[in-house]
């Protein structure tokens, strides 16, 4: 399916200069979104997933249902001060802002196949810092997926090494 007409673009939000990929209309549309969610949950069939994590808020809209299609877990990644018991962190830089990430400490059992999830590959900061928590509690990333990549970000240049799937992408 090509995704991309779906994608709404939004000039200077939510900051002047930055081209914001809005989502939003291809989840307002239940065939779309199934497709979506389908493509990356195929592709993970592949990966024998044990275990889906997603950083807040738009990686939990792709992560929980893909866990839900595998009959696997679903780990949030949330911003400092979001999770309620122990947890590790790592500082980011993002497109537009700098941030902490944190996973709770238990989340990952050393050894665990997981399936990192997001809408959208930017900077690739926000995915760099995920595969830190992820590989610092023993996880092994088997896969990312991304609704869509912004690839003259050229984010996938700090995932080289990793398995990467993208529904579309914006040149
Ligand atoms: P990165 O860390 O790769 O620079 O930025 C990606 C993260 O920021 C993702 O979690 C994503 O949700 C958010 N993000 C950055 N730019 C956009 C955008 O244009 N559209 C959407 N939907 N999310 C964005």
């Amino acid at each position: 399916m090509d995704y991309k007409q779906y994608i709404k673009i939004v000039e200077d939000w939510p900051q002047e200069g930055i081209q914001f990929k809005d989502i939003t209309p291809l989840m307002d549309d239940g065939n779309v979104f199934k497709s979506a969610v389908d493509d990356i949950v195929t592709y993970a069939h592949k990966k024998n997933i044990d275990l889906v994590v997603g950083p807040e808020a738009r990686g939990f809209i792709i992560g929980c249902p893909v866990s839900y299609a595998l009959s696997v877990g679903f780990a949030p990644v949330r911003k400092e001060g979001k999770l309620p018991r122990d947890v590790v962190k790592v500082d980011y830089g993002s497109e537009y802002s700098e941030n902490v990430l944190t996973i709770h400490k238990d989340a990952i059992k050393p050894g665990q196949r997981i399936l990192i999830t997001d809408d959208l590959l930017a900077t690739g900061g926000t995915i760099e810092a995920t595969i830190q928590l992820v590989e610092g509690l023993g996880g092994i990333v088997a896969g990312c997926a991304f609704l869509v990549e912004l690839s003259y970000l050229n984010g996938a240049d700090k995932l080289k090494g990793y398995d990467i799937l993208t529904l579309t992408s914006f040149e």
